[in-house]
């Protein structure tokens, strides 16, 4: 008996995805045509789930009934698992990818698309993938005690962990010392890893570690941090959505350290 083939759809307008909210649960649309006109797609499928395909609206297209709404792709967090809010998160990546490597950065013409990672130039071969930027994130024990930064970028009023991108040739564990050192003035030691996690906002991995304080007085760098001081368990301030590593980190750290 022959089943028709149903796909997944991630569309998405600019950084808004497209939800369905059907039978009281929220999905990205899966059936055989897409539910809006679109202007472009891409497949991507992965081992973890066949028949995907990142798309991209008709300009101006409305939707006119409750079945389905845009959300960013932060809020979506709060409508899909874990598991389809993994491959949603690839697939922006993979089309802020192809929006930004339409032409050769090295002689500017258009580019042609050989796998649906690899863009090769006709003219000079030169091959392009997705970039992916690499950052660190920091969370720094001082006794009983955790290092939290309200960062100028951050999308909230929440406190976080010190955060900041790889620079070339450095490890990661030099890539955590010196992001502390240059925004808060603090030597640390004990760089370990803790894990890490894709951020697609708009296409970065985060790399978690846990590091001890050495020595040193807080000194903000101001252009970077809003605010920066050590809180101890019972006097937490607002903290990361549990979306981020670094409430992940923040949360073990919890776990580790059960107040007496
Ligand atoms: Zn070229």
């Amino acid at each position: 008996m022959h089943r028709e083939k149903h796909f997944c759809w991630f569309i998405f307008d600019n950084d808004q995805l497209l939800i369905e909210h059907r039978d009281g649960q929220y999905m990205v649309p899966e059936s055989l045509n897409p539910p809006v006109p679109l202007s472009f797609k891409l497949d991507v499928s992965s081992p973890e789930k066949e028949n995907c395909v990142v798309a991209i609206p008709e300009p101006g297209v409305e939707i006119n009934n409750s079945r389905y709404f845009f959300t960013s792709l932060r809020e979506a967090w709060g409508f899909l698992d874990s598991g389809l809010y993994k491959i949603a998160g690839r697939a922006a990546q993979i089309l802020y990818w192809e929006m930004h490597s339409r032409f050769c950065p090295v002689c500017g013409i258009p580019t042609q698309q050989t796998t649906p990672i690899t863009k090769v130039c006709p003219s000079c071969h030169f091959e392009q993938y997705p970039v992916i930027s690499t950052a660190i994130l920091a969370l720094v024990r001082k006794g009983d005690q955790i290092l939290l930064v309200q960062a100028r970028n951050f999308k909230g009023t929440f406190h976080g962990l010190v955060a900041g991108f790889l620079e070339a040739g450095e490890t990661l564990e030099e890539c955590v010392a010196r992001e502390v050192r240059e925004e808060t003035g603090l030597t640390v030691n004990n760089i370990t890893y803790f894990a890490n996690q894709p951020w697609p906002f708009p296409s970065g991995l985060m790399v978690g570690f846990i590091a001890d304080y050495v020595e040193g007085e807080l000194v903000l760098q101001e252009e970077e941090l809003k605010s920066a001081a050590f809180f101890d368990r019972a006097h937490l301030p607002e903290l990361p959505r549990k979306l981020s590593l670094a409430r992940k980190m923040i949360d073990w750290w919890l776990e580790s350290n059960p107040s007496s």
